[in-house]
């Protein structure tokens, strides 16, 4: 078999959280190194991968630097400027690739490309003042989401409209940045499908997992999701459409609600997902390998599930039960490394694993 990134080839990461920290560990597995770029100070993927350039997304010197030092080029979030690409295309193969960043940067071209695949989506205009949205609430009407278009995650840029009174401060709370007004969705529940495509243009899924979140962020992920036979099938063609259609390689996460009228896609993240992070310790090869795999031409691997698994996000002062879950049998750690505890804070994971 013939590989085509050699072994000993430098991955470079955009971005040093959690998702870097897990990929670097999953890379490292398969011979390779990795460089990551951050601009935090002490990022958690830092102290686990070789090397680390502490620098903003416009220093174009550390850009270039960084473009020089590594072999292929990845990312653990979706919001690079679009000058820092730009730079770097011409200095290493990036993956996965320009359109589906341009796609899944802005929630208004997102739903769009989805709708023009034949996808459902939430009923959604775009939203440029008071006037449009007022047009928007008479059409698509309340309850509904107003939702900033771009940098929008775990919840935030986000604000309930009720009733039309709430419009003002619903737009207030956009702060003036472009926004997409979404009818509210009356689902019973969501399911992400974490899907990977290779080089060559294999796709495979992983499982659904069953999500809930709160306050917009992920609690936990359970593996199987309460889904038919033609749901599941259903939720993992719509991961494969959508990475075929953007030509994508590597892993990408697709969020979906379930409703009686079947799937409703609310968003792709193009990169490993935290509702993937389950397939740690429930399938051959988790979500992390899978991606090295896709992006290095590697064949994809076994993401078969193994095992029933709950992975429950350590958030905040969840930290204090971690001794606790280190004394319990079937539970699998997983920190960040992180200094600081705040609320909110994302600080590890714990995969409840019950052998299937
Ligand atoms: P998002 O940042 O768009 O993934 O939204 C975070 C969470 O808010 C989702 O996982 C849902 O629980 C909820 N949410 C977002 N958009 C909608 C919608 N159109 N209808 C109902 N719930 C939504």
């Amino acid at each position: 078999m013939t590989l085509s990134l050699p072994l000993g080839s430098t991955i470079g990461i955009i971005g040093g959280g959690q998702l870097g920290r897990m990929l670097s560990v999953a890379a490292s597995r398969l011979g390779f190194q990795c460089h990551i770029f951050e601009p935090g100070a002490e990022p958690p993927a830092g102290q686990v991968a070789q090397r680390v350039t502490t620098a903003a997304y416009d220093d174009e010197s550390a850009l270039r630097a960084f473009g020089n030092a590594v072999d292929l080029i990845t990312y653990e979030f979706e919001n690079i400027p679009t000058a820092a690409l730009d730079l770097l295309q011409d200095l290493a193969p990036i993956h996965p690739g320009r359109e589906a960043l341009r796609v899944s940067q802005d929630r208004l071209t997102e739903k769009t490309f989805l709708q023009q695949l034949g996808l459902k989506t939430a009923p959604f205009a775009d939203i440029t003042d008071a006037a449009s949205l007022e047009m928007a609430l008479a059409e698509i009407g309340t309850p509904s989401i107003l939702k900033t278009r771009r940098f929008g995650y775990d919840g935030k840029g986000q604000a309930r409209i009720t009733a039309p009174e709430d419009a003002a401060q619903a737009l207030a709370d956009m702060q003036g940045a472009p926004s997409i007004l979404e009818g509210f969705v009356d689902f019973s529940h969501e399911v992400s499908v974490i899907a990977a495509r290779g080089l060559d243009g294999a796709v495979a899924a992983f499982d659904p997992g069953e999500n809930v979140h709160s306050d917009g962020i992920l609690r936990t992920t359970t593996v199987p999701a309460r889904l038919s036979a033609s749901q599941r099938t259903d939720a993992v063609l719509i991961a494969a459409q959508v990475a075929n259609a953007l030509n994508y390689v590597g892993v990408l996460g697709v969020e979906l609600f379930v409703t009686p009228g079947g799937l409703i896609v609310n968003e792709i993240a193009p990169r490993v997902h935290n509702s993937g992070h389950w397939t740690q310790n429930g399938c051959a090869v988790d979500q992390f390998e899978q991606h090295i795999r896709a992006i290095t031409g590697w064949p994809l691997g076994d993401g078969q599930r193994h095992a029933d698994v709950v992975m429950e996000n350590l958030i905040g002062d969840d930290m204090e039960r971690v001794p606790d879950l280190a004394k319990t049998p079937d539970c699998a750690l997983h920190l960040y490394g992180k200094a600081e505890t705040k609320p909110g804070r994302k600080m590890g994971h714990v995969n409840h694993v019950k052998r299937a």
